[in-house]
C-alpha cells in the first residue's frame, strides 16, 4: 500500500513559504490584498491599499504617487524656466530704457547732440536709432 498524503492548500502554501518558492505576500489574493492596509514608512499611519500619498504626512507611498510628483515637478521647473527668461527679458528691456533716458539727459544738458533710442523686438531683437 502507497501512502498517500493530501495536502490542503493551506499546508501547501505554508511549505512553499517555508522553502523559499512563494513569498507571503504572493499567496494573498487580490480580495485580501484589498482589505491589508498600507503603513506610511514616515509616521505609520495606515492608509487604504490603493493610497497614492499618506494621509496624514503626505508622503508618497505609491508608484502612481511618485509619477505624479514627476509630472509636477518638471511641469513647475518648465514654468520656472519661462519665467526666468521672461525676467532676463524685461530687466534687458529695462537696461535699454535707461540708456535711452540716460541719452535724452546727456542732450538736454548739451554734453551731446546724437539722440539714440533703442527698442527691443521680439522678431529682431536690439534696434538702434541715431540722429545727430
Ligand atoms: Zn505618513
Amino acid at each position: 500500500m502507497v501512502y498517500r498524503h493530501e495536502f490542503g492548500d493551506e499546508a501547501v502554501k505554508e511549505y512553499e513559504i517555508l522553502k523559499g518558492i512563494r513569498k507571503r505576500e504572493e499567496t494573498i489574493s487580490t480580495a485580501q490584498v484589498e482589505l491589508q492596509p498600507k503603513y506610511c514608512p514616515i509616521c505609520h499611519e495606515s492608509n487604504k491599499y490603493n493610497a497614492k500619498f499618506c494621509l496624514k504626512c503626505n508622503f508618497t507611498i505609491s508608484i502612481e504617487g511618485a509619477i505624479e510628483n514627476r509630472d509636477k515637478e518638471s511641469l513647475a521647473l518648465k514654468e520656472s524656466e519661462s519665467q526666468e527668461q521672461e525676467l532676463v527679458e524685461v530687466k534687458a528691456r529695462m537696461v535699454l530704457l535707461e540708456e535711452n533716458a540716460s541719452n535724452l539727459l546727456r542732450v538736454v544738458a548739451g554734453i551731446t547732440n546724437e539722440v539714440v533710442i533703442n527698442t527691443w523686438t521680439d522678431k529682431q531683437g536690439l534696434l538702434q536709432a541715431r540722429f545727430a
